[in-house]
């Protein structure tokens, strides 16, 4: 009695699924190669693991002051800073191993709207609050079944982009993924406030943290390394530091059991600061919306940015794009993170390949989902890579769609031109040189 049909609603050349770093320049460049592309986002606004996450400072965009990535991303980069929402760092001043001091901090209200408008700009229809739910074929036709706020809704689509983070969308068309055993840690970014510094009783604060930790109503995960737990965390006002261990958050269960643990866990340190003396009128000013997820799963490709590739500085052939990025593990058993900087000259290159699922049609991926190994990616996982795979995702899939050709047939010349005449920074490949700063 209650069941009902669910008839084609609309048609789109393009269906990207997921608004982060990577699926919001998907999106943007499809659209603007001519393509008709809609963007499918679970939560209300666009931005991903910047934004609702807060991970709000996305890099690295330059190398020792020469920028290798630019296009869709840096434009928003651009736009967000000349609506007063982030203040570019001095790329010229060489930060050695500080590499963060190189990251763009954005206001994630400024960002996320500068996003919102772009996509508007370029005619992509915006998919709030909608999560897909199968792909089947009709015909020669492919339809997104999608659930929404007032049931399933069917779409029509040519090609499709997973942007989700977590290979989603390459797990809902039966394409193969893989994650390792253990996974890097998650973390609720937040900010504390209402406390007194300079009448913080450091032997109280050691005190109650040894006691709280005997009986188990504090971790060491939970703050940073140090002589006195807890206090760089006070200093700093909080951080991004909590690390929320043996979860995995690329299920709706999963994610649910991530966002209770990471919340128990900023329960756990406000109690215990709340016991220090001059800390009693503590309170948590900021907690970000979601756990920030490092890792779940990758795409088996076509190929496989694995360590060796990435720390060499491999010029892949396909080569559609730079990353640059420390190796970046963070440890899931301690608080701890291996960093192994990059070798100097070492600019390493994304292959369009790992972008492509193994035997995959219709379906791209692009961000952290792509095919690699851990090691790998650790380091291509951030934000400003993230962009740089997503324009090249959404330059491919139109092109796809323009010669109505399977993903794995575009031309990947034909991408790097489109890419360069959208003002990407392409890796200078057989001697053709596509942007000036290229290296
Ligand atoms: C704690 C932490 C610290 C980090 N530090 C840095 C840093 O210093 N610098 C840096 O540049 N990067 C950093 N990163 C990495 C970086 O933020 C992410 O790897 C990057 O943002 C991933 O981008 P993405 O577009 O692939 O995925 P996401 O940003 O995760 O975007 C995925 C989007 O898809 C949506 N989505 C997911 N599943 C579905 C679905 N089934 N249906 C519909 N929508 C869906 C999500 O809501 C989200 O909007 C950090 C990450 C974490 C967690």
């Amino acid at each position: 009695m209650w069941m009902k049909d669910f008839p084609l609603t609309v048609s789109y050349d393009v269906v990207v699924v997921g608004g982060g770093a990577a699926g919001f320049t998907a999106a943007i460049q499809a659209a603007r190669a001519g393509a008709k592309t809609a963007l499918i986002e679970k939560n209300s606004i666009l931005g991903g693991t910047t934004v609702v996450a807060a991970v709000d400072f996305p890099g690295l965009f330059h190398v020792q002051g020469k920028q290798v990535i630019a296009g869709i991303g840096w434009e928003a980069i651009e736009r967000t800073v000349a609506k007063g929402g982030a203040v570019l760092p001095d790329f010229s001043i060489a930060v050695g191993e500080r590499h963060w001091e190189h990251q763009v901090r954005v206001n994630r209200f400024v960002y996320s709207t500068v996003l919102e408008e772009m996509c508007l700009e370029a005619g992509v229809a915006l998919r709030y609050h909608e999560m897909p739910a199968a792909v089947y074929a009709e015909g020669d036709e492919r339809r997104l079944l999608t659930a929404g706020k007032s049931g399933l809704i069917t779409l029509g689509f040519n090609k499709m982009v997973d942007a989700t983070g977590d290979a989603n969308m390459t797990e809902l068309m039966g394409y193969p993924r893989e994650k390792g055993d253990t996974l890097q840690p998650g973390t609720l970014v937040y900010r504390l406030n209402g406390y007194q510094l300079d009448e913080v009783d450091k032997d109280k604060l050691k005190e109650a943290y040894l006691i709280a930790h005997r009986t188990g109503d504090i971790k060491e995960t939970d703050h940073l390394p140090g002589e006195i737990p807890l206090y760089r965390e006070l200093i700093s006002k909080g951080s991004s530091s909590l690390h929320i261990t043996g979860i995995d958050g690329s299920s709706s269960m999963s994610k649910t059991h991530a966002e209770i643990e990471a919340r128990k866990a900023l329960m756990r340190i406000y109690t215990l600061l709340r016991s220090v003396p001059g800390c009693e009128q503590l309170y948590v000013e900021f907690f970000a919306i979601e756990c920030g997820i490092r890792e779940t799963w990758r795409i088996v490709g076509e190929e496989l940015v694995d360590a060796d590739s990435y720390i060499s500085g491999r010029k892949w052939p396909d080569a559609i794009c730079y990353s640059y990025y420390p190796i970046d593990i963070h440890r899931h058993d301690s608080n701890t993170t291996d960093i192994r900087p990059l070798a100097e000259g070492v600019v390493p290159t994304i292959p369009y390949g790992a972008l492509i699922p193994q035997g995959s049609e219709h379906l791209l991926a692009a961000g952290r989902c792509i095919s690699g190994d851990q090691v790998a990616h650790s380091a291509y996982r951030v934000q400003a890579s993230c962009m740089a795979m997503g324009q090249a995702a959404g330059a491919a899939a139109a092109l796809a769609v323009r010669h109505d050709v399977s993903v794995r047939h575009v031309n990947v010349e034909e991408i790097r031109q489109l890419l360069w005449e959208h003002k990407a920074i392409v890796p200078t490949m057989h001697g053709v040189k596509y942007n000036k700063e290229a290296l």
